[in-house]
């Protein structure tokens, strides 16, 4: 029924908009309509007030009463035109989601008044509404930082993202309120609150590098900037709806690959399913009015995967607008009976899905200082600012190994299709060159790139000889999809992220590790240039061999999939963490702690602490979820079917024996299947046990999270993958009409 209703649903006709003569309104013109911009703050709000504003949001001065109310009182009025009937704050908690809680503008004042007073409904929302509010924090994550009788949490608007207003029921909308959460004595129980640190510890970082390597340049204010690549699978909803394990752990825990999956690589960048497209283009069209620059959407590797991307944005924007992309996603495409997988590896034997890193730097000038200009050997700055971020990932990079540990993505790492546990940097061949060079002080060599003496910005010129072909740019660095930390061009990509994850602490880590490493760069470059007014070019150049010569060991240019790598890493001493709890452990590890914390002041020990407990802490709920809905499966659906057709084969072979006729091709199957049946439950109460184990040892305090992930990563995790073995096995030797899920064929293949 499932798959004929997969077929037979009408679909939602999506109109794109159009003016009132009939032609079509440009994607322009809708762009941020739903965005209580700075620009329409301008329009609507006083001048001092606004003036205000931007002094508070450049931090020069705090946000007073008059002014928070008249920036409330605009764009509630802002709102309600749009249909805005609710206001939330919206945080980012740490359990990988946001969250919302919505209040009304609707007010009854009047009510307490004398007797008499009749009661009035007014539509009001006041400035220190906009400003905070309180939700509960004990049903938060804490890591165990408070206890439960100082729980309260405060949600502060963060004024560095725009309010906006989405879609609620009836065609109404709700006003979201970006904002920080944080505890009573103003630790941060959120994601934003960190990543706003570590955004201001790198600006202040490159600021003064900068100041120092060119101090005739003026540069007031540098921002990290962030394009969030996002992979996800789409299955249809009914299907989706048969299967416990999708619903319930996010990815499938039985299933055998149909026999074509993805062996043809006629997936990639083909011809969407139009069901996908018409559900991707409402995204779009919702997406583009939340400001969101939605860029691009192509097939993935995977049959039944996507991909989209938005152009890049100031980091912590970028950081908002993944998640508002995400959560999108899924709403549009249950208007469309289709469901998005967002877990890291949903289909085992099928790529898994990540979330790409596009980080860069730019300055308030608009200048990317990744940006390898005309001649990337004469260019310091640049040098010097990749130099930084080779050393950040050479000292550091365990703590961005941490930044993208959890469950589901220890199923993709390593498991050809992405990076292994080993976090190296990719700088492509001409950029190697060129470091190579100047560490051994000789001319560049030659590229088998005809052209490449006359680089262009952006690119070589790389002609393809075919003559109605025009003469294209190509990116300055060849493709190397294998590496964890690839420099493509005028940015470094951090492909290890789940796609699942929010791509806050990630970033976190890179401006946190690259910043660390502007501090040092900019004493050494202090050392050298002693009581000199400026430093030469010698002196650059020297800390810049010196430097080139250090963080050799970071580069790697080969294929990161291979075996010979990890025996290489090995050697030079990079760690391999292939599971997680390993890698939590270093973000309590002296020397990456300080960072984090003394250094850069970006964490709080205690937050980092708490934040460490709550990533074990969650490593083993989401173990126990997976233990147990399997466990589940199995005795409630899978044993039943198979005995039932166990209880065929023997009905048949008895009645074809007391006919006199050979029952022994369905004796044969009925043994076969007999002793998987013995493994399986074996197994499964193998499994069980363990569930107990883990589960009566889960601490409240939360304090012994770390041996428990360890306990549970030896039990649970190979119970679970002895089980599911046992089950795949039976799936194929089981009748279709029997089988109780919906098998990956249909999964994958209808849309
Ligand atoms: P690919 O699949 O080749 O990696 P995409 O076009 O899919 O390329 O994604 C590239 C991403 O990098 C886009 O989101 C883009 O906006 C982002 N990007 C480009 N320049 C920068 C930059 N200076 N800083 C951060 N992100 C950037
Ligand atoms: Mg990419």
């Amino acid at each position: 029924n499932a798959l004929i209703g997969s077929f037979n649903r009408s679909k939602p006709v999506v109109e794109y908009p159009r003016r009132a003569d009939g032609r079509f309104v440009y994607p322009s013109e809708i762009f941020g309509e739903n965005v209580f911009s700075l620009k329409m703050m301008a329009k609507s709000l006083p001048k001092p007030v606004f003036t205000a504003f931007l002094k508070q949001r450049r931090g020069r001065q705090v946000l007073d009463k008059t002014t928070a109310d008249a920036i409330a009182h605009a764009v509630r009025v802002w709102a309600m035109d749009r249909g805005a009937t609710h206001f939330t704050h919206w945080f980012q908690p740490q359990t990988g989601s946001t969250a919302e809680k919505h209040d009304a503008f609707l007010t009854i004042v009047g009510l307490s008044m004398p007797s008499g007073e009749e009661a009035v409904a007014i539509d009001a929302f006041s400035g220190s509404q906009l400003l905070q509010s309180e939700p509960d924090a004990s049903s938060f994550p804490s890591g165990g930082m408070r206890t439960t009788f100082e729980a309260r949490g405060y949600t502060i608007w963060d004024t560095s993202s725009p309010m906006f207003v989405q879609k609620g029921p009836h065609g109404t909308k709700t006003l979201y309120i970006p904002s920080c959460f944080i505890s009573y004595n103003g630790e941060a129980l959120d994601e934003k609150t960190i990543l706003l640190r570590s955004t201001e510890a790198i600006a202040r970082a490159t600021h003064d590098l900068l100041s120092l390597i060119e101090p005739e340049v003026h540069v007031n204010h540098v921002v990290s900037t962030l394009g969030v690549e996002q992979e996800f699978f789409i299955v249809d909803r009914s299907l989706y709806t048969l299967r416990p394990d999708l619903k319930i752990a996010g990815r499938s825990l039985v299933g055998n690959l149909p026999p074509r999956h993805q062996q043809l690589e006629d997936h990639y960048f083909g011809r969407m399913p139009s069901r996908v497209l018409e559900m991707l283009s409402e995204f779009e069209l919702e997406a583009i009015r939340l400001g969101i620059p939605v860029k691009t959407r192509h097939n993935e590797v995977g049959p039944g995967q996507f991909e989209i991307a938005p152009s890049f944005e100031e980091s912590s924007i970028a950081v908002d607008h993944n998640l508002i992309t995400m959560e999108l996603l899924h709403k549009v495409s249950h208007r469309h009976g289709l469901r998005v997988l967002f877990h890291e590896k949903p289909f085992k034997g099928v790529n898994g899905s990540g979330k790409h890193c596009n980080w860069s730097l730019s300055t308030d000038r608009g200048e990317n200082l990744l940006d390898p200009t005309v001649r990337p050997e004469n260019n310091y700055r640049f040098l010097i600012v990749l130099l930084c971020i080779l050393r950040g990932v050479y000292e550091y990079g365990p703590l961005l190994r941490a930044s993208i540990a959890c469950l589901a993505n220890e199923h993709r790492l390593g498991a050809h299709e992405a990076p292994p546990g080993i976090i190296s940097v990719f700088l492509g061949s001409q950029l190697n060159e060129v470091l190579d060079s100047i560490e051994e002080n000789r001319p560049l060599k030659n590229f088998s790139v005809p052209q490449f003496q006359s680089i262009k910005v952006g690119g070589t010129k790389l002609d393809l000889k075919v003559a109605q072909l025009p003469v294209i740019a190509r990116d300055l660095t060849d493709r190397n999809r294998t590496s964890p930390f690839a420099f493509t061009g005028n940015k470094f990509e951090f492909r290890a992220l789940g796609s699942k994850s929010s791509p806050s602490f990630p970033v976190v880590v890179i401006n946190c590790i690259v910043a660390s490493a502007m501090i040092q760069m900019a004493a050494d470059l202090k050392a050298v240039m002693g009581d000199k007014p400026r430093l030469t070019v010698d002196d650059k150049l020297k800390v810049i061999r010196e430097w080139i010569a250090y963080t050799k060991p970071i580069r790697f240019e080969g294929n990161n999939y291979r075996q010979e790598w990890i025996d290489e890493a090995n050697r030079r001493g990079l760690p391999n963490i292939s599971k997680s709890p390993d890698a939590f452990a270093y973000l309590i590890k002296d020397k990456y702690k300080e960072v984090l914390t003394n250094t850069l002041h970006v964490f709080q020990p205690d937050e980092l602490e708490a934040r460490f407990n709550i990533m074990h802490e969650r490593y083993v709920k989401d173990l126990i979820i997976e233990g147990t809905t399997l466990k589940e499966m199995v005795l409630q659906k899978i044993l039943p079917a198979v005995f039932a057709y166990r209880k065929s084969l023997a009905e048949s072979a008895s009645s074809l024996t007391s006919l006199g006729c050979d029952a022994s091709p369905e004796l044969a199957v009925l043994s076969k299947i007999s002793k998987a049946v013995v493994d399986l439950q074996e197994n499964t109460s193998i499994l069980g046990r363990d569930l107990v184990v883990v589960e009566t040892q889960r601490p409240h305090d939360t304090l012994d999270n770390e041996k428990l992930s360890y306990v549970a990563r030896e039990l649970i995790f190979t119970a679970i993958e002895r089980v599911r073995a046992d089950c795949d096995y039976l799936e194929d030797q089981t009748p279709d009409s029997l089988w109780p899920f919906p098998k990956y064929t249909e999964l994958l293949l209808t849309l």
